[in-house]
């Protein structure tokens, strides 16, 4: 099969085992991010996939080859980190060129990658600066620069944006999405950060302690999460989680709970019903709340504000419902001041139910 394939892979660092277990397969052409807390394993999966570190067990495949043992040069990968040293004596022309002079790559051939990938990633004007002469984002486009000229099979990502401020990275997102299409090569990228996989992603991979958590695309993993991990790591401001129980009413489900008592929706009838006798935690996201009454769908919930944050286009509630701390996200107009303790509404369609022991989702 094309593309990167994982099987059963695992790595171990004496008796630490690092990663436990992971399996994944990877189309041709995908943009595949893994994304998880500080320490999960991110770098481990993605050096492993670059041979820069030996697999304890398992199989891994570029292209429909084993490569499990086969040198990182001989991989046709190309690799960004999150710090990356550009030779400070070179030009940005030469920075990108090196390694295909050291291939010995003809001249024109040499010239004509370097300037596509210039053009590409929009650093034609400065062919001939050194790196002490450009910004932090032109530095690290001129870093994707010098693998995007090798033209790998695989292209893989560990944390480039870390270092660039808010601004840069955001915009630097999109590069990398415009990049993905115009290439249309596999890339694999890893951050901590779940706006990056969210943006850019064509799937996620969510993972903790050395384990995948869920694989789907950025509407998946927001949509339906399949844990309260994943729920709560993808989204912000996060969601909301309650100890709550589950009650028959007729047929209809209820979820209940300190100063909530909310109708299950349809989608979750039937799962809520058959784990009744269960004790359950409730999911609320900040921004399916809302500061007036918009219809049928939407329950009532007092809330007592301890701070209001000012976003612009909505305010973040630090609130307390029935004595928990719950975190809201309402729209307000222009003309409206910070809000204050008071009736806010929910809508009910967008509960998300978790088990409280396993916290696997309904
Ligand atoms: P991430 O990139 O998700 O932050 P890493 O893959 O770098 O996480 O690390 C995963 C775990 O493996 C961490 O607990 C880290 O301490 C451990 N680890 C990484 N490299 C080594 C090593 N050379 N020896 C021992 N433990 C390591
Ligand atoms: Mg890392």
């Amino acid at each position: 099969m094309s593309g990167v394939s994982l099987r059963n892979v695992s790595k171990s660092y004496g008796n630490v085992t690092v990663i436990p277990d992971l399996s994944l397969d990877i189309s041709e052409g995908e943009f595949v991010v893994f994304v998880g807390p500080s320490g999960c394993g991110k770098s481990t999966t993605l050096r492993m996939i670059a041979g820069l570190e030996k697999v304890t067990g398992g199989q891994i495949s570029i292209a429909g080859r084993d490569v499990t043992w086969v040198r990182p040069k001989e991989r046709d990968i190309a690799m960004v980190f999150q710090s990356y040293a550009l030779y400070p004596h070179m030009n940005v022309a030469d920075n990108m060129s090196f390694a295909l002079r050291l291939a010995r790559r003809p001249k024109d051939e040499i010239n004509e990658r370097v300037k596509v990938a210039a053009e590409m990633l929009e650093l034609t004007p400065y062919l001939g600066r050194k790196p002490k002469d450009l910004s932090g984002g032109q530095r690290q486009r001129v870093a994707m620069g010098r693998s995007i000229v090798r033209d790998a099979y695989v292209f893989l990502f560990d944390e480039p944006l870390s270092n660039l401020d808010a601004k840069l990275r955001s915009s630097m997102r999109t590069e990398l999405a415009l990049l993905h299409k115009k290439l249309n090569r596999t890339m694999i990228y890893v951050t901590h950060d779940q706006i990056e996989a969210m943006t850019m992603a064509d799937r996620i991979v969510i993972m903790k302690d050395g384990l995948i958590q869920q694989v789907g695309t950025p509407k998946d993993v927001y949509n339906t999460p399949v844990n309260t991990f994943v729920a709560t790591f993808m989204g912000s401001p996060s969601m909301t989680l309650l100890p709550a129980e589950l009650r028959d009413e007729g047929g209809r489900m209820h979820v209940a709970g300190a100063g909530f008592d909310l109708p299950v929706p349809a989608r979750l009838n039937d799962a809520a019903r058959g784990a009744a006798a269960r004790s359950i935690t409730l999911g609320l996201r900040p921004e399916h709340f809302a500061a007036e009454q918009r219809g049928e769908n939407f329950a009532q919930l007092d809330l007592t504000v301890k701070v209001a944050e000012y976003i612009g286009s909505s305010q973040y509630l630090a609130a307390d419902l029935g004595g928990q701390s719950i975190t809201a996200a309402v729209e307000v107009g222009p003309e409206s001041d910070l809000m204050t303790d008071g009736t806010y509404f929910f809508d009910t369609t967008r509960i998300y139910l978790f088990d409280q022991e396993t916290g696997a989702a309904l």
